[in-house]
């Protein structure tokens, strides 16, 4: 078989595979360094009411610059990170770091005490049970109430979760920080976690949010999803809003908040916290909008 495709192919095929492992091990072990070398840092991105623009909070995402490379993605590396054990301590320095920032921002009076931070978290870290006592820790040592803080998971930590993991989103929720299940829609979906778990709102994939407005059949799941949360009492946020069709879309169908680059990507925190005061320059008057749940 090998012979009638050609001489060389299996070699070329060799060869591609095995410069990919190479890259891979290189970022591995250039990622080992990347924390004691400071390249990696946290880009935050504003959450806002759909309807007004007015921003509720925002979610850090991490970054990093590698010296030759410039910047390599996160889709690129957390899953290096996670494969590769990393994930815990690049996922700690995230988080504390954030938190950090976050009791900053509030001292500084940047944001309010209606701010909330949306921070990342991988199964493994949601399975460490010493979890809930660092956070909190955390959260007092920076002078963050819990009710500004939350974790995002993805599905695969409720569908795959041990039981101290499970024990270790209880004793979160106890503490009164918020549960987002993210990427939703893109896993299991299954109404039963959602039930079984204290999770307190679910993110709305882009991949659903992109097709809105244009793909008859993406409202329909938008629109179920919605449906779905809101009566197991769940927040919603929409990710990945784009345009304003989709913003409209979005509304249409009773989302509350989104992120996307309609109204900013991410960016660090100096140039975070100009543009949120922008945005709270420019948005109404709270007082003058209907609040409403979520
Ligand atoms: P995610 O948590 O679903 O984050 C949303 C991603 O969508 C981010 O990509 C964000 O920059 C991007 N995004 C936001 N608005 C738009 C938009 O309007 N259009 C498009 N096309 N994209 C938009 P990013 O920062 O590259 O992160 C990718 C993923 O990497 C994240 O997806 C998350 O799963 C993971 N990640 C990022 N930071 C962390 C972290 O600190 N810890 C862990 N465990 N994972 C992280
Ligand atoms: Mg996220
Ligand atoms: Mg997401
Ligand atoms: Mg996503």
């Amino acid at each position: 078989r090998a012979k009638s495709e050609g001489p060389g192919r299996s070699t070329i095929f060799d060869t591609s595979m095995h410069t990919q492992v190479r890259e891979r091990i290189e970022l591995e072990v250039a990622l080992r360094q990347a924390l004691e070398k400071d390249q990696l840092y946290v880009a935050y991105q504003p959450i806002v009411r759909l309807e007004t623009g007015i921003p509720v909070g925002a979610e850090a995402l991490v970054r990093w610059d590698h010296p030759d490379r410039g910047a390599i993605p996160p889709m690129t590396f957390i899953p290096i990170a996670e494969d590769a054990g990393l994930i815990t301590v690049i996922g700690a320095w995230v988080r504390k770091e954030a938190l950090r920032q976050l009791g900053v921002w509030r001292s500084e009076g940047t944001v309010g005490d209606d701010f909330y931070l949306s921070i990342n978290v991988s199964p493994r870290q949601l399975n460490d049970p010493e979890l809930p006592l660092i956070v909190s820790g955390e959260m007092v040592r920076y002078g963050v109430p819990a009710h500004c803080v939350a974790l995002e998971m993805t599905e695969s930590v409720m569908v795959d979760g041990s039981s101290v993991t499970a024990r270790v989103l209880f004793e979160l929720r106890e503490l009164g920080v918020k549960l987002l299940v993210d990427d939703f829609g893109t896993g299991f979906s299954a109404l039963g976690y959602l039930r079984r778990f204290p999770v307190t709102g679910v993110k709305i994939d882009r991949s659903f949010v992109t097709g809105l407005g244009v793909n008859l059949e993406d409202d329909e799941i938008v629109r179920a999803v919605v449906a779905m949360s809101h009566a197991l009492g769940l927040s919603v946020i929409a990710e990945g809003v784009e345009t304003a069709l989709q913003r409209e879309a979005l509304h249409a169908v009773g989302v509350i908040n989104g992120q996307g680059w309609l109204w900013g990507a991410a960016v660090f925190a100096p140039e975070f916290s100009e543009r949120w005061r922008e945005m709270i320059r420019r948005a109404p008057a709270p007082a003058a909008v209907e609040l409403r749940r979520d």
